[in-house]
């Protein structure tokens, strides 16, 4: 039993149409479902992913209008890291982000650079066998899309207390404090740092948890997984797209394990995803009561596409 890579992660905006400008528009990725937060129907969530809403590329926002932008510490996945297929993939990028008014800053053989709201994210190069996930954007070139994520960098003063957890997670040390969750399909990565002085705080820009993959069969067992090395689960809750446990690792990341499945198409056929406000069943009486509330966003992808 393996985890299957990530599945997907979750970060924090104060502004959902700036966020869609960027992630739908800048970095050609598709916006494949528009929710609310079902702990808090009273904000978006929106998620961004490949052409088919895959885990594996799917970043996720929460909208808190407004929020003050936030600060990665101790505790907290500071870098997002994504595969591309070449070196001319990292020029293409180095272009089009100057052109929108990203600073780049090439690192590691990768290309550095945060989204307008401080979130930092990574390009690399990266040879694998896993599926490459590819959103359809115009201004893109499948070459050059983003293929789904490779890894995420968290801080923490003290790795070593994460580590049998993160083996009882069945997650492989590939030293260095960077560990692999590598399934029959898909693998990501999980790089600890060392964390800055100041201290974490939440807020605009910040990721709020990140999400392992498990398919629908196992799901179960991870989470007497995670009890056995002294993690604390919460029940299996029903995320309708998919079905979510939580718990935090002991370095303070908060860790998700989600299913592959049901997916994003349950209640929206593939070629309309994300243009409507979707709310699972059981939020669906809450509508008239929500939907006003929240300020429509304008998808650039629909506009360009005409
Ligand atoms: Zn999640």
């Amino acid at each position: 039993m393996k985890l299957e890579g990530i599945h997907h992660i979750t970060a924090i905006t104060a502004d959902a149409q700036s966020n869609v400008d960027f992630y739908a528009g800048t970095m050609g990725l598709r916006l494949v479902k528009k929710t609310v937060n079902q702990d808090n129907p009273t904000v978006y969530h929106l998620f961004f992913a490949d052409e088919k809403g895959s885990a594996g590329s799917d970043l996720t926002f929460f909208e808190f209008p407004g929020v003050p932008p936030g600060r990665a510490g101790a505790g907290d996945v500071h870098r997002i890291v994504w595969r591309v297929a070449s070196v001319a993939a990292l020029d293409f990028w180095e272009e089009r982000l100057a052109a929108n008014g990203i600073e780049t800053e090439r690192a590691g053989g990768g290309l550095r650079f945060a989204d307008p709201e401080g979130l930092a994210h990574e390009l690399a190069v990266v040879e694998v066998a896993d599926e490459p996930l590819i959103a359809d954007h115009p201004e893109v070139p499948a070459d050059h899309a983003l293929r789904g994520f490779h890894a995420v960098c968290a801080y923490s003063g003290a790795p070593d207390a994460s580590h049998s957890l993160l083996e009882a997670l069945e997650f492989e040390s590939l030293g260095e404090e960077t560990w692999e969750a590598r399934g029959a399909n898909r693998g990501g990565l999980y790089v600890y740092e060392q964390p800055p002085e100041e201290r974490s705080l939440q807020g605009a820009g910040s990721v709020h948890h990140v999400a392992w993959a498990s398919t629908l069969d196992e799901h179960e067992q991870w989470r007497d997984r995670a009890i056995s090395a002294g993690a604390n689960p919460t029940p299996v809750i029903d995320r309708f797209y998919f079905r979510s446990i939580y718990f935090r690792e002991p370095s303070g990341v908060l860790f998700e394990i989600a299913t592959l499945g049901p997916g994003f198409t349950v209640d929206e056929p593939l070629e309309h995803l994300g243009e409507k406000l979707s709310l699972p069943p059981d939020f669906e009486h809450m509508r008239a009561e929500v939907e006003p509330n929240l300020r429509p966003v304008v998808n650039p992808r629909t506009v360009s596409a005409g």
